[in-house]
């Protein structure tokens, strides 16, 4: 029996309204809209619902890879992202502890584009075609009945309940709903890693996507499309001594430690309010596919954002997600089937990028084997793209350059 199963649900105090969709997405970054608007196109009543307002900016190297790309192709939306105007990105520069740069030819062409323009656009999309999107709003409480799943939502002080026949979790990795702490609910690991961003205007990053690593962590630049330039940093919070408050001090952290960032950087401007910060990043958790309901993005699996691939395993599992939602709100498969079926994609799907993309990690931490990894790579560049291809999501390649 799940977590949720069997318990009482008590409607909200100062209850508005009441009524019923076919499934509640809760969370509307790249993974939950993108989950949205499959099942909106399959005919589905969804709503999409995030606490947040949106647009907002989010720590992410904004890089969407080749993969990432292909399935929002499939999805139907990638003409209304090209019409963004993102830049294109064909290369990764690894600069690594003072050695020599290397470039890495990407295996396809990739994207690098904003957060804060992609979820909007997305969001965008998922309205059109169909669902409810709900942004601004928090889930108060979820339970499970014997026929549907009661939702308390709360916007601007006013409480709501709707009734989902499903559930669907995509709160990214740091996401709480009240009423899901089951006993059997899977422990999360502790992580001292801390992430941060900000654009920058007044330096330029060409089609290449820029890793710097240093000790305590990495920070890549990359091209945000409109002439603006992405940082984001993953630092190991217990390197610091006085961690900074700040976001940018973050960043002049990462500057102090790495003096060719420091150099590449000289110039730049910060744009206002594109500041973001979030701890913490988990890199070596478990897959968790269900925790009462089931989970996508974040929430179900992270790979170290080194890979550039957290989006488009984000896309994969909402696609693998949507496909088993569909039978199971056709009546085709019970919550049980849904989840044995779902978990075992998941297992099936992403195993093998996790075990590469978390060894690269463990080595970009370690000066001397990251220094012998780049000297590898830049001897032997057909030994580099097997290694960037190992942390890929295996038979997205023709998709991806489809
Ligand atoms: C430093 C760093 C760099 C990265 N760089 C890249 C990169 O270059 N390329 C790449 O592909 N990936 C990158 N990633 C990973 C990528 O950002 C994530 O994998 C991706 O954003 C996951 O999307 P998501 O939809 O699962 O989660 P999110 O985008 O985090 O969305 C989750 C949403 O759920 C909402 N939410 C949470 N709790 C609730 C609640 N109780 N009620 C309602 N809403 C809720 C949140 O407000 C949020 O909007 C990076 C990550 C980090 C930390």
């Amino acid at each position: 029996m799940s977590s949720l199963e069997g318990q009482d649900f008590t409607p909200p105090e100062r209850l508005i309204a009441s009524r019923e969709v076919d499934v509640a997405v809760i969370g509307a970054g790249i993974a939950g809209s993108s989950l949205a608007k499959a099942l909106a196109d399959r005919g589905w009543r969804v709503a999409l619902i995030d606490r947040r307002a949106f647009p907002r900016h989010k720590v992410c190297g904004e890089f969407l890879s080749p993969e990432a790309m292909g399935m929002l192709n499939e999805l139907g939306l990638a003409h209304r992202i090209e019409a963004l105007r993102p830049a294109v990105v064909r290369a990764a520069r690894l600069t690594a502890y003072g050695a020599e740069p290397v470039r890495v030819p990407l295996p396809g062409t990739a994207w690098g584009l904003s957060r804060y323009a992609l979820d909007e656009t997305l969001h965008e999309q998922v309205r059109s075609a169909g669902a409810e999107v709900a942004t601004g709003t928090s889930v108060t409480a979820l339970r499970r009945g014997p026929q549907h799943f009661a939702l308390g939502l709360k916007r601007d002080g006013r409480t709501e309940l709707v009734r989902a026949h499903a559930v669907i979790g995509a709160w990214g990795g740091n996401g709480r709903i009240p009423g899901l702490a089951g006993a059997g609910r899977p422990k999360r690991e502790t992580s001292p890693y801390m992430g941060v961003k900000s654009h920058f205007t007044g330096c330029t990053v060409s089609d290449e996507v820029e890793l710097y690593f240093f000790a305590g962590g990495y920070l890549g630049l990359s091209p945000a499309g409109d002439g603006i330039v992405n940082a984001a940093a993953l630092i190991d919070r217990r390197t610091c001594g006085t961690a900074p408050t700040t976001v940018q001090g973050w960043l002049e952290l990462a500057l102090t430690r790495c003096p060719a960032l420091s150099r590449r950087l000289a110039g730049a401007v910060p744009i206002a309010d594109s500041q973001a910060a979030v701890a913490p990043v988990r890199l070596y958790g478990k897959p968790v596919a269900w925790d009462g309901v089931p989970l996508v993005g974040d929430a179900c699996v992270t790979i170290p954002p080194l890979c550039g691939d957290g989006m488009s395993m984000a896309l994969r599992a909402a696609q693998l997600c949507a496909a088993s939602a569909d039978r199971y709100l056709k009546g085709e498969l019970t919550m049980a089937a849904w989840e044995a079926d779902y978990a075992h994609a998941v297992r099936a799907e992403f195993a093998r990028p996790l075990r590469w993309g978390r060894l690269l990690q463990r080595v970009s931490a370690h000066p001397a084997l990251a220094r012998l990894a780049l000297a590898a790579a830049a001897r032997l560049p057909g030994l580099a793209r097997r290694l960037v291809l190992a942390t890929r999501l295996s038979g997205r390649e023709a998709a991806a350059d489809g």
